[in-house]
């Protein structure tokens, strides 16, 4: 039996302030900015859906408490 596991960058876009830190720590520039405003008038950042290595640059770059969260996926 293998198990893969798999990265997963979720992005609240209304607790997320437009600053692009997390795009700009990327190593894998997966993620991007949305051109959609969220309820507070801001651009918001969202993951791509594919690529992410879970190195957490994204999360320690955020100055927003709660924007981020990475969680690891398994599949048999
Ligand atoms: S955890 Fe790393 S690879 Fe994944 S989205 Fe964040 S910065 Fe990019
Ligand atoms: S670092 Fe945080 S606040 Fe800035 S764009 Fe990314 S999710 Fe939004």
């Amino acid at each position: 039996m293998s198990t893969n596991k798999k990265n997963v960058v979720i992005i609240e876009p209304d607790e997320c302030k437009g600053c692009e830190r997390c795009v700009l720590a990327c190593p894998k520039s997966v993620l991007t900015m949305s051109t959609a405003l969220n309820k507070y008038g801001f651009p918001y950042a969202f993951y791509a859906g594919d690529g992410c290595i879970g190195c957490g640059g994204c999360f320690y770059s955020c100055p927003e408490p709660g924007a981020i969260t990475i969680i690891e996926e398994y599949e048999d």
